[in-house]
């Protein structure tokens, strides 16, 4: 592995995070190649420089580094698969989805059977902070890989947070299931609040009103809030079907190591009904409808 500062990457995944973070990886000065499933969702990244590949392979051929943007771990594996032919050994592997534990510990073996350096780096932020270029990136992995990859990170986040030596090790992932389980409490606590509002024939202005710059007032649940109540719910900062998968990986994660979460559960299956409902493309506030039996 190189221990120089990362100059090209390609990114391979470019929904609403990936494409965000491409986009500030070619304002920071690197060479950036990206590749994306549906590659119409990819284009408008060669107005900022950015080469689109048609395929994975191409997108790594010759990058210092990868990082990877997608849904979860067997994406993100089955995308590396792909594109393993073309990577050169020693290659630092920027791995950024929220892939959980077990979907980490095959990324794990996937990068030691084929001679990459993985950086487990999950980050906390969402769409805005994401372009502004804000997130926090949780990592773990080898100082010198960490050292090869800041200009990466330096790009994408206004702060990185090492947590471990050792990728595999899970460090990163456990923290960011543990801040994934306070933000999605958060969102399903406004989400219900509001719900009751209705049920109860509450003006949720007045809910909002009340609480207002105390202790119980949170910019998030503002800024839910008002999601919902401006039917601004798309495009999401967090859709849905992506917080549903987050919940399972928490609900996971709790029950291997035999912690009892019982909000987390709730939370996963008022998703899940959101979802069937047909609001997995939303925001993730639309937990909200699955209060309700019918559209709202
Ligand atoms: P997104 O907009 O839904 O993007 C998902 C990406 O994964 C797209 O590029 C999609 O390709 C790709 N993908 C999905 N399944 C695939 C498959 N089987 N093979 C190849 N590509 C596949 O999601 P996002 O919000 O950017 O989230 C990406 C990751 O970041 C997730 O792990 C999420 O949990 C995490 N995350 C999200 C946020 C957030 O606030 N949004 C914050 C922190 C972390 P297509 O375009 O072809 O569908």
């Amino acid at each position: 592995m190189s221990a120089s500062r990362t100059s090209s990457v390609a990114v391979l995944g470019t929904g609403i995070m990936g494409a965000a973070m491409a986009r500030n990886l070619a304002r920071a000065g690197l060479d950036v190649r990206a590749w994306n499933r549906t590659r119409a969702k990819a284009e408008p990244l060669a107005a900022h420089g950015i080469t689109v590949a048609d395929s994975p392979g191409a997108a790594v051929r010759g990058a210092d580094a990868v990082l990877t943007m997608l849904h979860d771990g067997p994406a993100a594996l089955d995308v590396l698969r792909a594109a393993a032919p073309d990577l050169a050994p020693g290659t630092v592997w920027v791995q950024c989805s929220t892939a959980g534990l077990e979907g980490l510990a095959e990324l794990a073996a996937f990068a030691d059977g084929n001679d990459l350096v993985l950086l487990d780096a999950p980050v906390l932020g969402t769409r805005q902070p994401a372009e502004a270029g804000e997130l926090v990136v949780l990592v773990a992995g080898p100082q010198d890989a960490c050292r090869a990859a800041a200009p990466v990170f330096e790009a994408v986040g206004s702060r990185t947070l090492r947590v471990g030596d050792d990728a595999a090790d899970g460090a990163a992932t456990r923290l960011k299931l543990v801040i994934n389980s306070w933000v999605l409490t958060v969102t399903h606590g406004a989400a219900e609040a509001l719900a009751l509002a209705r049920g109860l024939g509450v003006d949720p202005e007045h809910f909002l009103e009340a609480v207002a710059g105390g202790p119980l007032d949170l910019p998030y649940l503002q800024a839910k809030s008002r999601l919902l109540l401006e039917n601004a719910l798309t495009p999401p900062s967090f859709a849905t079907a992506t917080a549903e998968k987050d919940a399972r990986l928490i609900v996971a994660a709790a029950e291997a190591a035999g912690v009892r979460l019982d909000v987390a559960a709730a939370g996963a299956e008022r998703f899940r009904r959101a979802v069937a409902q047909g609001h997995g493309e939303q925001d993730m506030a639309a937990s909200y409808f699955a209060s309700f039996g019918a559209p709202h």
